[in-house]
């Protein structure tokens, strides 16, 4: 039997079967043996029935008797007596009317499940079960559960697997044997083997271990020779001008801040190395990001190279053009702004006038992408919040120029360090760790739907002081949900109760572009008191005089979303107060407490890892397909560790000698790669 044989050449796969299969994507042999069950149940701890306490419990118990009968309409019940040499008790299903006809009276079974109190008597509810004999008495009594399909079940997929142990026994190792030996790792056909078919729950360990190892190690190694092909590219060199810094520099109405002196100086001195910067510029919300980068547009302008600046929303490109015009074009550079919205008669005027290289600094959104859009020479790219851009749209923009221009992702949602080696392994990081002086931490409180009106008086404080405040709201009309407070009806409440003395602001992402806009300005003019909004004032939003927010529905909120909106006060050195209320009293969860405690963006996103993982927080987009069934990304020791592997293995190994590993890897590396 070979690998790449389709699954119909397996003793009792029929052409149905196989289609099945395919319906969970399996076609070959190769296919199945790789396909990883998606939890396990352990039927290798059984209790005696004399034994049983509440809780969760193994039994290993003959059927009596079982019967299946309808209690109510729509309420099927499955009832069994089990017994084992020790006591009798009873087993239940609900809903499950199969399991009458599953379990023959007089057979012995292991039944999983919870031994708890159903209408006042004590029985195991709705119980996993497995057939004793089919284990066979030398086998596992740890079962894998696979992700099934319709008409497709566990115990079919492992019967099939069943017919292919002869050759995963004999399965050559992927990885040199030198590397399996110096990481203690647990050979591959023994790993896939155990994988299936655990012998003990401490070999199923070693299984999971094994495979969380190689798939981290395809995707670290990948990432290495990424960033090794990309230190090959050319790019411009820009010269550092110490005139330009200072010139700049002494134009700014604050000091910077160390953090972002040396931010700065790391970016200066990639322009200077001949090669393409690919650097993330990390920094909490309210760090001061945007002038980091500005510096570095103005040094590549000062070179005679063009930048491009994008950023997720068109009221944020509108932000940034306008603080970027203010730094700028009084020293001579020209700043454009290029919007899906813009009028088409302008949009091809500017198009020219970038093409000819006069507009030297170009801030936009998806707009700037186009395939029409041509720079005249491009140095730079700076992409904002970038985990809203994805893979393919970073590397479309870096098409436009004939040599590679540098790139400068900015975040504010920290990335924690497992995931900066994995995920963003190409990435060099400069980290600002430090807001501006005289910032004072956000204070945040959770309130309780009914304390609403507390909230509102202390917004009204803070406006009678000469403040400014945001209401967000989860939803924009309202729907079925009622207890989701929407823009559109708090808008209209706010406005006619209890704020009918203040000038309220309405902003949502159905708005036109230009009235998003006008009620933009005047909200940074100070013409409008409250802003009731969605989350489009998530990332960037620059209202220094805004120091009040009001979050409503917060338990609909992530934490990182949480703390970006909450970064749209505190901005300057006056005391800002933030307030979550939940949809309803009861849905305060760690993730409003953890928020209320801490202003930390680093601590915040490790805690988000921990309660959500990487695929939640980062995305699809971010990764592409990334299939790391067993890797525990939020484990820094082991990312650590694999990351020395991967660098063993490029230093001590050929690639090519390994093509099983190496085309894994190839496959990694297209998913993450620059050009
Ligand atoms: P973010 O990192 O969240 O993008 P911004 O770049 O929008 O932050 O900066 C936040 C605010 O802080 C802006 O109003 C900006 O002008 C101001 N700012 C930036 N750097 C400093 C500094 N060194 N001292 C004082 N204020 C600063
Ligand atoms: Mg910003």
């Amino acid at each position: 039997m070979k690998l790449e044989a389709p699954l119909e050449s397996i003793k009792g796969v029929g052409k149905i079967l196989a289609e099945k299969f395919e319906a969970l994507g399996l076609t070959t042999v190769q296919d199945l043996i790789y396909f990883y069950p998606r939890r396990y149940e352990d039927f290798s701890h059984v209790t005696a029935i004399a034994d049983i306490a509440p809780g969760k419990v193994t039994l290993k118990a003959k059927v009596e008797s079982v019967v299946g009968r309808y209690v109510r309409r729509r309420m099927h019940v499955t009832e069994a007596v089990l017994a084992d040499n020790t006591a009798k008790t009873r087993a239940v299903w609900f809903n499950q009317p199969y399991r009458a006809q599953q379990l023959v009276s007089g057979h012995e079974y292991y039944f999983s499940g919870n031994y708890d109190l159903q209408r006042n008597r004590y029985v195991l509810s709705n119980p996993a079960t497995e057939q004793v004999q089919a284990l066979g008495v030398s086998t596992a009594r740890i079962v894998p559960v696979y992700p099934e399909t319709k008409g497709l079940k566990s115990q079919q997929i492992r019967k099939v697997l069943r017919e292919l142990l002869p050759l995963i026994n004999m399965l050559p190792e992927s990885l040199p044997p030198a590397l399996v030996a110096k990481e203690n790792l647990l050979p591959l056909s023994e790993t896939l083997k155990n994988i299936h078919f655990p012998d003990s729950s401490e070999l199923l360990a070693r299984a999971k271990e094994r495979i969380a190892f190689d798939e981290l190690l395809q995707l670290l190694t990948a990432s290495l020779l990424n960033k090794q092909d990309n230190a090959n590219l050319s790019s411009w060199r820009i010269p550092f001008n110490q005139t330009a810094a200072k010139q700049f520099i002494e134009r700014l109405p604050f000091k910077l801040t160390d953090a972002q002196k040396r931010a700065d100086w790391e970016i200066l001195k990639d322009f200077e190395g001949g090669q393409p910067m690919n650097r993330l510029l990390q920094g909490d919300v309210g760090s001061g990001k945007t002038v980091v980068a500005a510096m570095a547009a103005f040094m590549a302008a000062r070179a005679g190279f063009q930048s491009a600046f994008m950023a997720p929303t068109e009221i944020l490109a509108t932000q940034h053009a306008a603080t970027l015009a203010g730094l700028l074009e009084p020293m001579g550079v020209t700043v454009g702004l290029l919007l899906g919205s813009t009028k088409a008669k302008a949009k091809a005027e500017l198009k020219q006038r970038i093409a000819k290289g006069e507009v030297v600094v170009v801030v936009g959104t998806h707009a700037l992408i186009q395939k029409d859009n041509e720079f005249n020479k491009l140095g730079l790219v700076v992409v904002d919040e970038q985990h809203r851009f994805g893979v393919r749209q970073r590397s479309e923009l870096l098409t436009k120029s004939k040599n590679m221009p540098h790139m400068l992702s900015m975040t504010a949602t920290p990335i924690p360090r497992s995931l900066q080696l994995t995920v963003y392994g190409e990435l060099e990081v400069s980290v600002l760790n430090e807001l501006p002086k005289g910032r004072l931490p956000i204070e945040t409180k959770v309130v309780t739907p009914t304390a609403r009106h507390t909230v509102y008086t202390a917004i009204d404080n803070q406006i009678k002081a000469g403040h400014q405040a945001y209401v967000v709201c989860p939803v924009i009309a309202q729907g079925a949900n009622a207890e989701l407070k929407s823009v559109q009806v708090e808008h209209e409440r706010l406005n006619k109760s209890i704020f009918k003395h203040r000038r309220l602001g309405l902003l949502h992402g159905q708005l036109k572009a230009d009235e998003k806009d006008t009620v933009m300005q005047s909200f940074k003019r100070g013409e409008i008191d409250i802003l009731i909004c969605t989350t489009v004032v998530e990332v960037g939003v620059d209202v220094p005089n805004a120091t009040c927010m009001l979050i409503e529905g917060a338990d609909r909120f992530g934490l990182a979303q949480l703390h970006q909106l909450r970064g749209r006060v505190g901005r300057s050195d006056v005391q800002s107060y933030c307030y979550l209320i939940p949809s309803t009293a009861q849905s305060v969860s760690r993730r409003l407490r953890e928020l209320e405690q801490s202003n930390d963006g680093f601590y915040l996103a490790d805690v988000d890892l921990q309660l959500r993982g990487p695929g939640e927080i980062y995305g699809r987009a971010q990764h592409g397909k990334l299939d790391l069934s067993f890797v525990n990304m939020a484990d820094l020791v082991f990312t650590k560790r694999v990351r020395s592997a991967a660098e063993w293995l490029l230093a001590k190994t050929q690639l090519d000698t390994l093509p099983v590993l190496r085309d894994k890897i190839n496959k990694y590396r297209r998913l993450t790669a620059l050009n």
